[in-house]
């Protein structure tokens, strides 16, 4: 079984989320918005499992998984492709992480606008990681992962 990331920056996020006064899909922050499609968009995680963490959702606010159209959900799938692609080509990462999280027990930050969380992964990174925790929450960091990707885009 492999170890699962350790990502401490995330604690404090799961306590502070509901304090969130805004949907960071419905309005997100330009600097970490990567793409749009027609229906959805790709913005950077900003408290990230690793580099690269990009989540994508249907630009409608919907919190029910089960209430995500078609279209949307068609969507969502070429974009988180694309944001493979993308970000294989700017972090050559070994694999990839995707993963829906429904209600706050199962690790969900945002619970009322639902989102695909895509993580690049790399080979010993559940070791690394701890030692890259600090340069995650540096919103420059943040902004300039966004720029590249959305170079590669
Ligand atoms: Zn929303």
């Amino acid at each position: 079984m492999p170890k699962p990331l350790w990502a401490p920056w995330r604690l404090e996020y799961i306590q502070h989320a509901d304090e969130l006064d805004r949907c960071i899909f419905c309005e997100p922050e330009p600097e970490l918005l990567v793409a749009r499609g027609e229906t959805a968009l790709v913005v950077l995680n900003k408290f990230p499992y690793s580099s690269g963490h990009v989540l994508v959702a249907p630009q409608r606010h919907v919190g029910d998984f089960g209430a995500v159209e078609a279209n949307e959900a068609s969507d969502v799938h070429a974009l988180a492709a694309h944001a493979i692609d993308a970000l294989r080509a700017t972090y050559a990462p070994q694999g990839f992480n995707l993963g829906w999280n429904i209600g706050r027990v199962a690790g969900a930050g945002i619970e009322d606008h639902v989102h695909l969380h895509v993580v690049p992964r790399w080979n010993g990174d559940t070791n690394f990681m701890p030692v890259l925790a600090d340069v995650k929450v540096l919103p420059e960091h943040l902004a300039a992962t966004a720029e590249r990707l959305r170079d590669a885009w």
